[in-house]
């Protein structure tokens, strides 16, 4: 698996926020975390894939701040805090290098934050963290098959309206110009779908081994 992340920590500067010493919060770092994740074959172009996949998900951690601010390189490996950061993370599906990489940066953010902070009062701190991970996968090989085939589909639009034969889509039946799908592509036997469609279908035939069939006419090849 491919991937590439971008990580922003910054801090909340509020009023010193206090609870009391018998709280059990006393001494927490209080994380509001954002995860937005992107998920794209390997095979097709990032920037304009209809393939992708995304997840965002926020949510609140509340870590003790001898653990976060223990948290480097080194001590990472130590287990104890180790599982207990992992648990207090697994609520989100961040992969476990991603996570090896970022708990170290959010200590030492934790670290300078708590060291630079003149307000002896504050016994709770505040931090944002934003992290975007994009991922490159092989789903399964009958996906990666099927765009391997649309993608060498004549790709037509609106200026080669001519070569349309029908009004719509026959696998979805939405008007080609009138729907929510904007991709078109041509077979060799002259009959245009959506890409999405025409994807979804292909998949199907790959995983049946039956053969890569146009839709309409049944045609084999559509290459
Ligand atoms: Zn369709
Ligand atoms: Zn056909």
């Amino acid at each position: 698996m491919l991937y590439n992340f971008n990580l922003e920590i910054s801090s909340i500067e509020d009023d010193p926020f206090t609870v009391s010493k018998d709280d059990p919060f006393n001494n927490y770092f209080y994380i509001n975390f954002h995860y937005n994740q992107v998920n794209f074959p390997l095979h097709t172009n990032a920037s304009n894939s209809s393939f992708d996949y995304k997840t965002t998900i926020t949510r609140t951690l509340l870590i003790p701040s001898n653990i976060l601010c223990n948290c480097n390189e080194i001590t990472i490996l130590d287990r104890e805090d180790n599982i207990f950061l992992h648990d207090s993370f697994s609520s989100v599906p961040i992969s476990s290098h991603i996570l090896k990489e970022i708990l170290p940066e959010i200590g030492e953010y934790a670290r300078e934050m708590v060291a630079d902070d003149d307000d002896e009062c504050r016994n709770m701190w505040e931090i944002d963290v934003n992290l975007d991970v994009t991922t490159w996968y092989v789903e399964d090989n009958d996906v990666v098959k099927a765009i391997l085939v649309v993608d060498r589909l004549k790709k037509v639009g609106m200026d080669d309206s001519s070569c349309y034969y029908n009004d719509q889509c026959t696998i979805c039946l939405e008007e080609f110009f009138n729907g929510s799908k904007s991709e078109h592509v041509m077979t060799k036997c002259l009959h245009v779908f959506h890409k999405e469609c025409i994807f979804q279908w292909l998949k199907r035939c790959i995983s049946r081994q039956s053969s890569l069939s146009c839709p309409l006419c049944r045609n084999n090849q559509i290459l």
